[in-house]
């Protein structure tokens, strides 16, 4: 008997791997196609003499309900950031710690020189409205309302918003002028209340590696270049071979997705630029995330350094040992060679933590142009299932239909497992 026809899943990142996933659970046949060699889109880890190198720098939320009922948390093997944040502003640095985890530090974020005593108070109010937020970033209408409305609607400073929240969540959404929905900012606060900021010991590629791991191999195609979906059922590749299925999953990035016409239209792409340095010593003592609030240099229009973290502090296994791994990312793409860009961080670096930035050596520069789908205030569709319909095309998810985050990626991948089986009624082949 020939077996019947596979859904043909095109884009092994975390959406294409999770529909997958919950297929194979229906026992519904599927192939899944990637023009790279492996599985993660996005999220890519590479080993440069005995350093793991994310491409880009990315932090799981344990704290991500997608990520929770999928993954075996146990066996990523999660090291935690320490909460809060080190904010360099005005030439020294701050302190601003989650007073609910680090109680010993609350005295020291009450009296940190940056923001009002009223801030602080407002923070912890904040947290308080996240945590009795809804779980589920779908669960929210539309806010139509930026982050930095929202923000100055409560009331925080202008020291504050500049300060913290600037390079805090413009280095989550990679828009330094927080424009992007409320809504996602809700969320990620009550991910932040829920769970730790995390890194897998093997690097970000941990997560994508551990669900293709528990996929059928013989149904994974590697190198197989889509390059075009005809209706809702053929699909024709690079080589020339055209493939049949059961109906076409389209789970590519937000680029590829409008190349073949299926992409919404209203987002664009926020980039960063990401570069890694060896050193013997490391910059800080603790696994804390450095924050950039110091205001614009003028010459760095479209893109600033705005954050520092050294991730093996975080989870030793991101360096060999004796060795520290140090990352600095940008939000925007920086411009000119990668030399140049090299000297001015070093020099930024050099302002911040002294002469011993001399010994450090470069790694590699990440540059990355199409990072996030942008979420402007409004663009984020959360009235219905996240994923895109159209009758005679392919089911269409990915991050540019939900939020730009590997929970929003699990949850549309997710939805268009569901929308097949329980809309268009794919079934198991009897046996
Ligand atoms: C630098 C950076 C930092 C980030 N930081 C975080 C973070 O800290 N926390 C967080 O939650 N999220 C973060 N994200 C977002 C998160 O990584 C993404 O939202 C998620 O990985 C997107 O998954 P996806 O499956 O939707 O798309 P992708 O990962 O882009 O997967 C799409 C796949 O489609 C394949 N493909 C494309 N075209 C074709 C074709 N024609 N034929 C065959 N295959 C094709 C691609 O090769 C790719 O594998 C970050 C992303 C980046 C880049």
């Amino acid at each position: 008997m020939t077996e019947a026809r596979p859904v043909l899943i095109i884009g092994a990142g975390l959406a294409g791997l999770r529909c997958a996933l919950s297929l194979q659970e229906q026992g519904i046949p599927y192939l899944l196609l990637d023009k790279a060699s492996g599985p993660g889109g996005r999220i890519r880890t590479d080993s440069v003499d005995g350093f793991r190198l994310d491409r880009g720098f990315q932090v799981l939320l344990t704290g991500y309900p997608e990520v929770r009922s999928v993954m075996d948390m146990a066996s990523l093997d999660l090291h935690p950031f320490r909460a809060g944040a080190l904010i360099r502003r005005n030439g020294t640095f701050h302190r601003l710690s989650d007073p609910f985890r680090h109680p010993a530090d609350t005295l020291r974020t009450l009296a940190a020189g940056m923001g009002t005593f009223k801030d602080k108070l407002r923070i912890l109010s904040l947290r308080r409205a996240a945590r009795s937020s809804g779980v589920s970033e779908q669960g929210h209408r539309p806010a139509g309302r930026s982050i930095r409305e929202a923000l100055e609607d409560r009331g925080f400073s202008r020291d504050m918003i500049e300060g913290f929240f600037r390079p805090f969540l413009g280095g989550i959404t990679l828009n330094a002028e927080l424009q992007s929905d409320e809504a996602f900012f809700t969320f990620v606060m009550r991910m932040f209340s829920d769970g730790h900021a995390a890194l897998p010991a093997g690097g970000m590629q941990a997560l994508p590696d551990q669900l293709a791991g528990r996929l059928d191999a013989s149904r994974l195609m590697w190198n197989a270049e889509v390059v075009r979906v005809e209706g809702n059922h053929s699909v024709i590749l690079s080589d020339g071979r055209r493939l049949e299925g059961a109906h076409v999953v389209l789970a590519t990035d937000m680029y590829a997705a409008s190349e073949f016409g299926a992409a919404g239209g209203q987002r664009t792409w926020n980039g960063t630029t990401c570069l890694y340095f060896a050193a013997d010593e490391a910059p800080i003592s603790e696994p804390v995330l450095v924050l950039n609030g110091e205001p614009d240099d003028p010459t760095d229009a479209g893109w600033r350094i705005n954050s520092v973290v050294v991730p093996s502090l975080v989870a030793p296994g991101y360096a060999p040992e004796g060795i520290h791994l140090i990352n600095i990312s940008c939000v925007g793409v920086a411009p000119g060679s990668d030399t140049d860009l090299e000297a001015l961080a070093l020099t930024q670096m050099r302002s911040w933590f002294g002469p011993s930035v001399d010994t450090w050596q470069h790694l590699r520069t990440y540059h990355i142009p199409r990072a996030l789908p942008s979420q402007h205030a409004g663009s984020l569709n959360r009235e219905s299932i996240p994923l895109q319909v159209s009758p005679d095309g392919p089911v269409v998810c990915g991050d540019h239909v939900t939020t730009s985050s590997i929970n929003g990626a699990l949850a549309s991948g997710r939805a268009a497992a569901t929308y097949l089986i329980e809309h268009l009624a794919l079934r198991a082949p009897a046996s």
